[in-house]
């Protein structure tokens, strides 16, 4: 029997399993289906914004997350595992990405959040990033040339220079043709991608760039530079074109988000870890016994029963497929009917204001955790003493405003693994 089972297979439950099988748990990890690691845009959102008006972005998140947020919210999951897990947790994301080959960074401000820009030429907040997103840093002073491509859906260059030109940034923009990513007609970034893990592609796209870059400057492209080998050919493009290149993120699917999938799915079964896609849990043997035996599976032939020591619940939330919900407005959690602080009520789900300051209830509902992400009824009692509660799924978190999901998904999965690490020793 394995010790572990993990249900979910976005990065809360990526991270749960791999901190549990570093410390030498056996694991399985089952999943409906992929997470929003395919839709984001792979970086790693620690806390973007106050919930303060007018929003500002937050300089220093570790410092925000210790200081401010843990006096005001001391029920956010942050502030329950305390800003010194926090920081471990991304110390050991960052250790994790650097050894399977897709390195994460920050800003060379160490501590700061980067300011990175959108695809339509927005500064966005976040914390980590892969190293091929780094030189877009709208900190940094070289002025940016923003290369598109003619027919390209999705990625126009210059309304990106426009945009970041009215943020004070020295931008502009060119379009290469099409034919130099792909013959195609039609063709997503996910397959331009895929087309640049050829050497001749991407030498034939670097001559292209040198060609119209100007000395000083850096060069922003859409994330097309590699899929399987994009680490190889991001730094192949960047030394044949002889400046800085930086790939913006686009709409889904994520080419970043997914490079990130395949790097963390690989290594997890590297490690020895079975992780199995196409699996819905449907429920448990969980109900008054306060521990659970199995979870159930649907699958196209028969109901599968999955039997482990402990469970971790990485379902994502209320976007994630965790909760459901019916046209009385009433949500639950699909697999153990957890209790949830998500209003039962349609009409309280919104406030009255499309974009408020104190976001909606029905993101900021969720499931109570104490400290180890054990689950908690409303009066704080413990529900399953063999389950922990990972990811979107986490209630007190008002993730969406804060740009913060990404970043809970690790805390909240190194925290769980940690501790479960820690319960098998004993
Ligand atoms: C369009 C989009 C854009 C986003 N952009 C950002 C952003 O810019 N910044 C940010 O911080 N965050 C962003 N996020 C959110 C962020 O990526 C995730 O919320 C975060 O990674 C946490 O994921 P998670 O692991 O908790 O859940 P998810 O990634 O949602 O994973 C849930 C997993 O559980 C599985 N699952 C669900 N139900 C079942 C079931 N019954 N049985 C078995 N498996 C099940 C799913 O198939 C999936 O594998 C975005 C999300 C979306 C959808």
């Amino acid at each position: 029997m394995n010790d572990l089972l993990v249900i979910g297979a976005g990065l809360s439950g990526l991270m749960t399993a791999y901190t549990a099988a570093q410390a030498g748990l056996r694991v399985k990890v089952i999943a409906k289906g992929l997470g929003a690691l395919h839709w984001g845009a792979g970086t790693i959102d620690l806390f973007g914004y106050a919930p303060a008006e007018p929003k500002q972005p937050v300089a220093r998140p570790l410092d925000f997350v210790a200081g401010w947020l843990s006096a005001a919210q001391p029920q956010h999951p942050y502030s329950l595992m305390g800003a010194e897990q926090v920081a471990a947790a991304l110390d050991s994301f960052v250790a994790l990405t650097a050894a399977v080959g897709l390195p994460y960074g920050g800003s060379q401000k160490p501590s700061d959040n980067l300011l990175l820009p959108t695809a339509v030429g927005a500064a966005r907040p976040t914390f980590l990033a892969p190293q091929a997103q780094l030189a877009g840093d709208l900190s940094r002073d070289e002025p940016m040339l923003i290369v598109g491509f003619a027919g390209l859906r999705d990625f126009y260059p210059h309304l990106v220079a426009e945009n970041l030109a009215k943020l004070g940034q020295q931008a502009r923009a060119v379009l290469l043709p099409f034919d130099l990513l792909t013959t195609r007609k039609d063709s997503n970034t996910v397959q331009q991608a895929q087309g640049m893990d050829n050497p001749a592609m991407r030498s034939k796209l670097a001559a292209a760039i040198k060609k119209v870059i100007q000395p000083g400057e850096r060069a922003g492209l859409p994330p097309i530079l590699g899929l399987n080998a994009s680490v190889q050919a991001w730094t192949d493009v960047q030394s044949q074109v002889g400046a800085p290149v930086f790939e913006i993120p686009t709409l889904p699917p994520s080419v970043p988000g997914m490079r990130l999938f395949i790097a963390l799915r690989d290594k997890l079964r590297q490690m020895g870890v079975r992780v199995e896609i196409g699996l819905e849990a449907t429920g448990s043997s969980a109900g008054d016994s306060g521990h659970i035996e199995w979870v159930e599976t649907k699958t196209t032939s028969r109901p599968l029963k999955h039997r482990a020591h402990q469970y971790v619940l990485a379902t994502g939330g209320i976007m994630g497929g965790g909760f459901d919900s019916d046209h009385t407005g009433r949500v639950w959690e699909v697999v153990f009917d957890l209790p949830l602080t998500t209003p039962q009520q349609r009409s309280k789900w919104f406030r009255p204001a499309f974009v408020n300051p104190e976001g909606h209830p029905v993101y900021t509902g969720g499931v109570l955790t104490n400290a180890q992400m054990q689950p908690l009824d409303a009066a704080g009692k413990l529900v399953y003493d063999n389950l922990r509660v990972v990811g979107d799924l986490l209630a007190n978190d008002n993730p969406i405003l804060q740009r913060s999901m990404e970043g809970a998904a690790v805390a909240t999965g190194y925290a769980a693994g940690l501790d479960l690490a820690r319960v098998s020793r004993n």
